[in-house]
């Protein structure tokens, strides 16, 4: 039986969820404690955080203050704007490549260069990072594993090398979205142990193989840290400002007015258009999702933008019916060609990684119509 929380939208099937008494997740309660913080005591603490960076500069060699992973999207380039622009800071924005760059990812990337800020555009061996996406989803339908350890690692890496003492991460988001808290002051400072025990199953080493050599992993390691030498700290912007991708974006389009949304008009799976849009690989991530667990990307957009009081329940389940689950048609024939794989063998692979509990087989001829959920959250 799945059980959808009475707030927002999410379902009991979603990993690392749980709810409460009266059937609240915990992302709702994240979201509802918000109101209970005293955000300007958090603002204070920041300003002086800030403080402490701007009196240390005379003391470094490197004349970035932070480094900002910086995918280009609506959260991570408004964090940049503010740290430069109303906190005076010196960022170094630092991009892993998405595997299939999508060009409003580009462009927008670049219209926020124009705006004077520094990025270093790390991209991967293409045909390693085309293996690894190929591999890991006939494996375990998911092509973004690889790419997952790469945006973990290569921000990290560049700050230990250019001595960079600050690393600013938009949000905790296994306790901003409902998930697994391993220690209470994850949510503010970057838990380094806490990223690694997260990837438990995914250590790059474990990749090795014929096809796959020591070196060919290196984008991916994550880096060694030591308590006796450098380390940057990493927090999250969500512990200092009330986080919400919706207000995220308003900042965002008012600063930057050339800042661009989906060119389909709204993103594959969903009814918005301003979130993931710098890689054609995240629509068939996010159908994944729906085949592995029943429901995708319009549940998550819709339960956000409820928790965010953006939306209302009756709306998000209304988008929900409409949009989730779309299949990924938009740049399936890209997608297809960079993981090597044509259409019958794609089904395939879908198909072994639908859950039987919750897909049946009709006897309709055409593929995607002859599997049905057996029970929809709406
Ligand atoms: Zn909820």
């Amino acid at each position: 039986m799945i059980q959808v929380c009475k707030k927002c939208v999410t379902p009991s099937s979603r990993p690392r969820i749980s709810f409460d008494n009266n059937g609240v997740c915990n992302a709702c309660l994240n979201s509802i404690n918000k109101k209970n913080i005293n955000w300007a005591e958090r603002e204070k603490e920041f300003n002086k955080i800030i403080q402490k960076i701007s009196n240390d500069r005379y003391k470094n060699n490197c004349k970035y203050d932070c480094v900002v992973p910086w995918s280009g999207g609506k959260d991570s380039t408004s964090i940049a704007l503010k740290l430069k622009k109303n906190f005076n800071l010196n960022p170094l924005l630092v991009t892993f490549s998405p595997l299939i760059i999508n060009e409003v990812g580009q462009y927008n990337r670049e219209i926020l260069l124009d705006e004077g800020f520094d990025s270093i555009f790390f991209r991967p061996n293409q045909k390693i990072a085309k293996l690894l996406a190929r591999r890991f989803f006939i494996e375990r339908g998911n092509p973004k594993v690889a790419w997952d350890a790469g945006i973990n690692s290569i921000p990290l890496k560049i700050a230990l090398s250019f001595k960079i003492p600050y690393i600013f991460y938009a949000e905790h988001g296994e306790s901003e979205y409902g998930g697994l808290v391993l220690n209470q002051d994850s949510h503010k400072i970057r838990d380094y142990e806490e990223v690694i025990e997260h990837q438990i199953g995914d250590f790059p080493e474990n990749w090795i193989d014929g096809e796959i050599s020591e070196h060919d992993i290196e984008p991916y390691l994550y880096p060694k840290l030591d308590d006796d030498n450098f380390k940057p700290t990493a927090l999250y912007f969500s512990y200092f400002f009330k986080w919400s991708m919706a207000d995220n974006y308003d900042f965002v389009k008012k600063k930057l007015v050339k800042f661009k949304t989906s060119e389909f008009g709204r993103t594959c799976g969903t009814f918005t258009n301003f979130d993931s849009l710098d890689d054609k690989i995240d629509d068939l991530y996010y159908y994944m999702q729906y085949i592995k667990f029943g429901f995708g990307r319009c549940v998550r957009d819709a339960s956000r933008l409820v928790q965010n009081n953006r939306i209302s329940r009756k709306d998000a389940i209304n988008y929900v019916k409409k949009h989730d689950g779309e299949f990924p048609k938009n740049n399936l024939d890209q997608v297809l060609n960079y993981l090597s794989l044509d259409k019958k063998e794609f089904q395939e692979i879908v198909d072994k990684h639908r859950n039987d509990e919750i897909w049946s087989k009709n006897n309709k001829n055409d593929w995607l119509n002859s599997w049905e959920l057996k029970t929809k959250i709406f």
